[in-house]
């Protein structure tokens, strides 16, 4: 059995990280920034399942949870650094509000298709995609802090206890849409944040390989959470597979990343 710590575990494939794991019998640390939204989350799963408040982008809550492993388990086996946002989340929230009003206020194709695009204007929803010309930089700063740093900082502070496992695991939670490859100026502080992350798995996975530690990152796949949205194709328990994957399976590399259990190109 392994401890293993997963962030962002409230929701969506962190939630579903968090079941697959319990279900393989191993201890899991589910963090949620909302401490209370945790334990509801971990209601629907096994009650062996510990909840734990973090914010990645809290240094205070960040050193709380490292206190609370180091003390109360001693060292940790795995981390899966999960949670993200794509910026637009405030975007999105706009969204379904509009859509229920939609929903609620106006029946008949004709009338909803006249009604939308004012609508839309009011809540401040354009059409246009940002690009790097004109993302803000306070929104690609807290994408960059969420996605980039917390991963970092959580690394840097959790070492320590990763050192103590025999067979010490971290697992990046990345993002295709980082692939140098293939970026296309699209989402990009998400995009941004993502291959920042690849580059810091290739760094780490070099620097910790004396101390034993693999350091690995994965893309999910486009999935059907919050983020995803519900056109994505894959569901949660898809996108989960390949991180829960790298987290227990008997022999794996450092140093690369996956889609789907295969090695893919940074
Ligand atoms: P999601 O449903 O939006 O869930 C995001 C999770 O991250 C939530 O638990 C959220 O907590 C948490 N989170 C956000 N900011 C945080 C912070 N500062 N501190 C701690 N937790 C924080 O997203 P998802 O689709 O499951 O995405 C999970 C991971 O997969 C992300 O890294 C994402 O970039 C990656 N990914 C997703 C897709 C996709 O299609 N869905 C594709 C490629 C990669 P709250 O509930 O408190 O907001």
């Amino acid at each position: 059995m392994k401890t293993i710590l997963v962030t962002g575990g409230n929701r969506g494939i962190g939630l579903e990280i968090c079941r697959q794991l319990d279900v393989l019998g191993h201890q899991v640390i589910l963090c949620s920034r909302d401490y209370e939204r945790g334990l509801l989350a971990a209601s629907q799963l096994s009650s062996n399942i510990i909840v734990k408040q973090l914010d990645v982008t809290d240094e205070q809550s960040i050193q709380s949870l490292f206190k609370y492993v180091g003390d109360e388990v001693g060292k940790l086996d795995v981390l899966i650094n999960n949670a993200g946002i794509n910026g637009s989340e405030k975007r999105q929230n706009k969204l379904s509000k509009v859509r229920d009003k939609i929903q609620k206020d106006y029946r008949g194709l004709w009338k909803m298709a006249k009604a939308v695009k004012p609508i839309l204007e009011k809540a401040g929803i354009t059409g246009k995609r940002e690009g790097a010309s004109d993302v803000p930089m306070d929104k690609a700063r807290l994408v960059m802090e969420t996605n980039f740093y917390g991963p970092w900082r959580m690394i840097q502070v959790f070492q320590p206890l990763l050192a103590k496992s025999d067979d010490a695991r971290i697992v990046n939670i990345s993002s295709g849409m980082g692939e140098l490859g293939s970026l296309t100026g699209e989402w990009p502080a998400y995009s941004l944040s993502k291959s920042s992350l690849n580059a810091l798995t290739i760094m780490f996975a070099n620097e910790l390989k004396k101390k034993g530690i693999k350091v690995n990152a994965m893309c999910p796949g486009w999935v059907k959470t919050d983020m995803g949205g519900p056109d994505a194709p894959r569901s949660v328990s898809q996108g989960a597979d390949t991180a829960v994957w790298l987290a227990t399976e008997e022999d794996i590399p450092t140093g690369k990343f996956f889609r789907d259990r295969k090695e893919i190109n940074w």
